[in-house]
């Protein structure tokens, strides 16, 4: 078939890593030919309406990378094309005030929160919530932009401006134990597969380290997630890979946010799984079977390469380490590639991802 990406960063690319063994052809919706992706597939720039109407024309089905897609092009988009994940996927996770309210009317935990679209909003949802609490634009915000921690009263008035006056979404601080996420793939028939939830490390709101499958998860853990999940695709409908981050407390789990794509914290599965998400999102927005998602080894790590590439070469030379770049230019705070170790002791493991410390913070 022929699938066409809205958008052409390193989750498109790795994408059409995955689709060509399968047959497939690639195009891509992109910004520049210097995108990640724009040598991997038929690059449309979105320059003009003309070129945009071509990608749609040659596109059999068409997914995205971002959910901040404009809902009103995936509905242009499905008078004549497939699109999946669907509308609704795309409503729900591009709106923390949406996604929230989905949560609580499927009875899934997640932070108290109150919407905030003035300062004096603030105030009041502060007194209602407390402090510590985190404010959050309600849309377009990723890896942590968008934020501000408030600690102290005295910190309101800058918290505020912080937003430049976009709807805001106050959350009250969860004192989590631990970071997961749980990734799952659902069928255009409604079939789906769960992977092993997994631990993430962030700093600065960046991903930098994720441990797959996730230490000491009890099975009812992992069931809960599960359900969790099941609950979410369900009641979105939802085509493709869905990924839920959870907050991890004693025997509870919040979730913090849902993507309605391919995620980070899923990038060891290129190696480390039976079918990596990649290769099942494909599969689903095309119809065909889902692949096995279990863990090929015990132990699997990911470590992102963030603002500079470093000594790459070391991966290299690490048995059982798989370096994958993206073709970017450095910059601050940029995601440039990640490197992937899986093994079978944890001993190796921790040892591997000890050599690799210089791509940790
Ligand atoms: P987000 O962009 O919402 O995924 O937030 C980025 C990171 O900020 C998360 O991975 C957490 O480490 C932290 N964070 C976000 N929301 C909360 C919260 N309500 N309580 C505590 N930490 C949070």
């Amino acid at each position: 078939m022929k699938i066409g990406v809205l958008g052409a960063g390193q989750l498109g690319r790795m994408l059409a890593l995955s689709a060509y063994p399968l047959g497939h052809q690639m195009r891509f919706l992109a910004s520049s030919e210097e995108d990640p992706s724009s040598l991997l597939g038929k690059t449309y720039i979105y320059d003009n309406p003309e070129t945009i109407n071509k990608f749609f024309e040659d596109s059999d089905v068409i997914t995205y990378e971002s959910e901040n897609t404009d809902v009103e092009i995936l509905n242009e988009i499905g008078k004549t094309t497939k699109v999946y994940p669907g509308r609704e996927s795309l409503q729900y996770t591009q709106h923390r005030g949406r996604e929230k309210a989905l949560l609580d009317k499927l009875n899934i935990p997640c932070a108290p929160y109150k919407l905030v679209s003035s300062l004096s909003d603030l105030k009041r949802a502060i007194s209602s919530i407390g402090l510590p609490a985190i404010l959050k634009t309600t849309k377009d915000g990723y890896d942590g932009k968008g934020q501000f921690l408030i600690q102290s009263e005295l910190q309101i008035d800058e918290a505020w401006e912080a937003m430049s006056g976009a709807e805001s979404i106050l959350e009250g601080f969860v004192n989590f134990k631990r970071e997961l996420s749980l990734i799952a793939v659902r069928g255009i028939d409604g079939n789906l597969k769960y992977y092993p939830l997994v631990e993430n490390s962030h700093h600065d709101g960046i991903l930098r380290l994720t441990i797959a499958p996730a230490q000491n998860v009890s099975m009812s853990l992992q069931k809960k997630a599960e359900s969790y999940m099941n609950s979410l695709l369900t009641a979105m409908n939802h085509v493709g890979v869905l990924t839920i981050e959870l907050f991890e407390l004693d025997d509870e789990l919040i979730v913090n946010e849902i993507a309605p794509r391919v995620h980070n914290s899923g990038h060891w599965t290129i190696e480390g799984s039976n079918t990596s998400q990649f290769e099942n999102h494909i599969r689903a927005i095309t119809n065909s079977p889902l692949g096995d998602t279990s863990a090929k080894h015990q132990f699997n790590a990911m470590i992102n390469i963030i603002s500079k590439y470093g000594s790459t070469n070391k991966a290299l030379e690490i048995k059982n380490a798989h370096l994958h770049l993206y073709d970017k230019t450095e910059r601050e705070n940029r995601k440039l590639g990640h490197i992937t170790i899986t093994s079978d002791s944890l001993e190796e493991l921790q040892s591997s991802i000890k050599n690799l410390n210089e791509y940790l913070p």
